[in-house]
């Protein structure tokens, strides 16, 4: 993985030492001698993370990190602040002006790099969340960027996992002032409460009495619901060296003892309003997908999504050796809807039409819209004989119960024909059922309408092996 890290330092040594470092574990570096320089790289080129020294002289480090961050183009660039201010309140306007992280000067190697490659692994799970959300942008979903910056990531739900009463009695208060906390004492329950309840952070003591802290964390990085869950852990001034391992297991973030409220504040701020983030991006990766396989109006599947199905539906038909039916329906007339009553009287008809649909189909038939007003449902495990009578009944539920449109002040004779098939042998293409149901179809319009027409007709006999009746 070659992430492309922005070093920027007004002193031309900081900048060569840091880069060399990087060089050496294979980055790819840019440079930037001031902080208009780093702005403007940031809007030309893709940077993965920025480490940003914080005393310049044109523009301050926390100038820079503001502006970065309130630009919906780069927000989603993690900061890291290299300093030499070390005391709780620098740390704190640096986390204000949305740092994601500090590096105090002189930059430990070790550190360096293990913070380096943290950022990188969340930068790329955001950035391939990122890119399937645009899809859904395309379709219309709200940019999730806008609202992440006006986020106060205040108000999370908070889990401290501590069992040191002298330690949480302290770090829970402070925590209350703008989160809702739980304390857990126990590990195992707060792996548990982690997977159960909707966290937006778990900080984890890494000195708990009776348990590594460490394990925890792993625990809860493998697990599939909580893996998303960001860590904060808290430890010792001298455990440095598990804090590392800590980063590498997927640890977020730390905060070292003694604790500073502000501090505290401030970097649960930061882990809550990023999960948010991605949380969002997620949404938007569902709805893009659902969006694609199911048509607006009706809920139901779209064409597309049931050709691609198909294939599997016909495989497992004839892998298992049982029938197939398929139905194609078309409304009768349904221009004449249109022209007499509007077209959205003509959308209500399709609506309840697929409603009608869904009711007289099991869960395991597959009902999309196929296209205009053309409805295809797919029955697996169905022989002709069962297929003609839901298509019958499905065909009444139509014609016997006028629909309302015009928010119940019209009701309209609606009705529809089908046109029914089977798979006929082991193998044998869809596309070849389909096309036998369009005929069938074609015929029952032709043959007067509101009716069903099955190929092959009823008394041929198909060459499958007829159904159970699957419970109809
Ligand atoms: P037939 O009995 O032969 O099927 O006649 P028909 O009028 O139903 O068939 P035709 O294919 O001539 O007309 C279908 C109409 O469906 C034309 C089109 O404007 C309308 N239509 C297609 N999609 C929609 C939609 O999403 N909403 C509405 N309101 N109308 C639609
Ligand atoms: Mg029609
Ligand atoms: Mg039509």
């Amino acid at each position: 993985m070659s992430a492309r890290i922005l070093v920027v330092d007004d002193i031309p040594a900081n900048v060569k030492l840091l880069e060399a470092r990087l060089s050496a574990e294979y980055f790819d570096v840019l440079t930037a001698a001031s902080g208009t320089e780093a702005l403007q790289i940031c809007q030309r080129a893709e940077c993965d993370i920025i480490l940003l020294d914080v005393m310049m002289p044109d523009m301050d480090g926390f100038e820079v990190c503001r502006r970065l961050k309130s630009n919906p183009a780069t927000h989603f660039i993690p900061v890291v602040m290299v300093t030499a201010l070390d005391s709780p309140s620098d740390r704190v306007r640096g986390l204000e002006a949305g740092a994601d992280d500090f590096l105090t000067k002189p930059v430990s190697d070790v550190v360096l790099i293990a913070r380096v490659r943290s950022l990188t692994r969340l930068k790329m799970m955001a950035d391939e969340l990122r890119m399937r959300a645009l899809t859904s942008r395309e379709i219309g979903v709200q940019a999730p960027e806008r609202s992440a910056i006006a986020d106060t990531g205040k108000s999370g739900r908070v889990l401290l996992v501590d069992d040191r009463p002298s330690s949480y009695e302290r770090l829970a208060p402070m925590l209350a002032t703008e989160h809702n906390v739980d304390v857990e004492v126990n590990p195992a329950e707060a792996l548990f409460n982690a997977a159960e309840g909707s966290y937006d952070l778990v900080i984890v003591s890494l000195d708990l009495n009776n348990f590594d802290g460490l394990r925890l964390c792993s625990q809860i990085r493998s697990l599939e619901r909580t893996r998303h869950i960001p860590i904060l852990a808290i430890a010792d001034a001298e455990s440095n060296s598990r804090l590392l391992r800590g980063l590498e297991i997927g640890v977020n973030d730390y905060l070292l003892r003694p604790i500073d409220k502000n501090e505290l504040l401030a970097r649960s701020r930061t882990q809550v309003r990023r999960r948010r983030y991605t949380d969002h991006l997620r949404d938007n990766v569902q709805n893009s997908i659902e969006m694609a396989i199911t048509d607006a109006l009706t809920g139901l599947h779209n064409r597309r999504y049931m050709e691609t199905h198909l294939a599997t539906l016909a495989d497992q038909a004839a892998g298992r050796g049982k029938p197939l039916a398929l139905m194609m329906l078309d409304i009768d007339f349904f221009k004449a809807i249109n022209d007499s009553y509007g077209h959205d009287a003509g959308d209500d008809v399709l609506r309840e039409f697929a409603l009608r649909m869904r009711k007289s189909i099991r869960g395991i038939d597959l009902a999309c819209r196929y296209g205009g007003e053309e409805f295809v449902i797919v029955m697996p495990e169905t022989d002709l004989h069962v297929a003609g009578m839901v298509a019958e009944r499905l065909r009444r539920s139509i014609a016997n119960e006028p629909f309302s449109v015009h928010k119940g002040n019209k009701r309209i004779d609606v009705t529809v024909s089908i046109g029914l098939s089977t798979l006929e042998h082991k193998g044998e293409p869809l596309s070849d059922v389909l096309k036998r149901a369009d005929t069938a179809l074609y015929r029952a319009k032709n043959d007067g309408r509101n009716r069903v027409v099955m190929l092959p007709p009823p008394n041929e006999p198909s060459r499958l092996p007829q159904a159970a009746g699957g419970g109809r």
